[in-house]
């Protein structure tokens, strides 16, 4: 760290403590694992808070209203907002993918138009990528657009599945097959399409938890302009795999941060409730902690070194930590996991009340599936990485 850094450092800390008092205290550790629900609205006010001071878009060039700042600052920015105990953020999709995606790809009209609401968080955006066909295997998207000449606009019909967000989003952003007879990764286009609109329907999908964090998203002759295509007509492969190559971004730094702290919370737990006396517990959180250690490593890695497949070990290591810590947070509660308040919370619509714990545990199921699941990374590394032969594609 240099003086600059510790001075951004201070800067940051000292930002955070004035600011989250008063009515934004009651944020703190809001908004984490699985608890995406809990005060949306005042998140979502908090995350516009951030951006009128200037704590959004840290890494965006100061031409697009970024502050271009450097990798080790993003991180310092992240860790300390995540030490600060600091509400989790509501515009990820726009402010980490679809935004650096645009000013590396997007015209400057499509700059202009975009770049701003996302800083300011104006303008939520999700993810359009997923289909009931077609998630592992992306490059078999089934959804069609057709570009109606006379209206000079797109015209989408298909269905998207497990788009986090979309009841909350203003726009969305689409794979689409735009080249009839197109097979696999060729014909396709990456459209950006308004999501307030007769032609588009969302149906929220309640997940184990009781949340309903992610939906389906129906097109039926939705429309957006003919400009609103990020790359040529046919090239959106191009353009959706650089948007994935920004979602293992700098904010992993901040992740490791909370999972620190949750660690130590159950750490912490397992001290008050007498388990951690237990030696199998107590071998398996000692054994967390020292794989915490060497995930860090591997994050910090796949951020600094330009090791191929960095990205895919540091995706596989956390997951599976993560899981795993959510599974021993189980057996550190005890049977009373097993258990949930019966209550009517209608921000979840569900009719029983979980703990955090139970919440962790539950919502890390995930964490081996979202972003590549834990068998696409291997292939990953095993194909483009150790160079051993392909799987056999049906
Ligand atoms: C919490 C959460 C949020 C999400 N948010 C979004 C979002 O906002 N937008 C969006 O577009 N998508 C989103 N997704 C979808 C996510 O990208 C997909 O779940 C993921 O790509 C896996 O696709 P799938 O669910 O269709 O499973 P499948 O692809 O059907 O996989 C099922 C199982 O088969 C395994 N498998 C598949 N192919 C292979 C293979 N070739 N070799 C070995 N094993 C294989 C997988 O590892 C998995 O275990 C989200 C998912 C989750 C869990």
């Amino acid at each position: 760290m240099s003086p600059d850094d510790e001075a951004f450092r201070e800067e940051v800390r000292a930002w955070l403590a004035d600011h989250l008092t008063g009515e934004w205290a009651a944020l703190r550790g809001l908004g984490g694992s699985g608890s995406g629900h809990e005060a949306y609205e005042e998140r979502l006010a908090w995350n516009r808070l951030l951006a009128e001071h200037g704590w959004t878009c840290l890494g965006w060039p100061v031409e697009h209203g970024g502050r271009a700042l450097s990798l080790t600052q993003q991180a310092i920015f992240h860790e300390e907002y995540a030490r600060a105990d600091a509400p989790g953020t509501v515009n990820h999709l726009g402010e980490q993918l679809l935004g650096p995606t645009l000013i590396e790809l997007g015209t400057d009209e499509q700059k202009a138009r975009f770049l701003p609401g996302i800083k300011a968080v104006d303008e939520l955006w999700c993810q359009g990528y997923s289909e009931p066909g077609a998630g592992s295997d992306l490059a078999a998207v089934s959804t069609r657009a057709v570009l109606d000449e006379a209206a000079d606009e797109w015209v989408i019909d298909g269905q998207k599945v497990w788009t986090s967000w979309a009841h909350e989003a203003d726009w969305i952003f689409v794979i689409a097959r735009t080249e009839p007879g197109s097979s696999r990764h060729h014909g396709l286009s990456f459209l950006l399409v308004p999501l307030d609109q007769d032609g588009v329907e969302i149906r929220p999908i309640e997940q184990i938890t009781g949340g309903s964090e992610f939906n389906e998203v129906f097109f039926s002759g939705a429309r957006t302009p003919a400009g609103m295509i990020v790359g040529a007509p046919g090239d959106g492969w191009r353009v959706a795999m650089a948007l994935l190559g920004f979602e293992r971004g700098v904010s992993v730094l901040g992740q490791q941060v909370a999972f620190e702290r949750e660690l130590d919370d159950l750490i912490d737990l397992a001290r008050s409730n007498g388990t951690i006396d237990d030696p199998v517990i107590r071998d398996r959180l000692a054994a967390h902690s020292a794989e915490f250690e060497v995930m860090r490593v591997n994050a910090v890695r796949s951020l600094t070194e330009a090791t191929p497949g960095a990205d895919n070990v540091a995706k596989l290591v956390w997951a599976g930590w993560h899981r795993r810590l959510g599974e021993l947070a189980m057996e550190v509660c005890g049977a009373g996991a097993l258990t949930a308040a019966s209550s009517q919370i209608e921000a979840v619509e569900a009719t029983y009340d979980l703990d955090r714990w139970q919440r962790l545990f539950l919502f890390s199921r995930a964490d081996t599936l979202y972003g590549g699941s834990d068998e696409i990374q291997r292939n990953i590394l095993a194909e483009r990485v150790l160079g051993l032969p392909k799987e056999a594609r049906g």
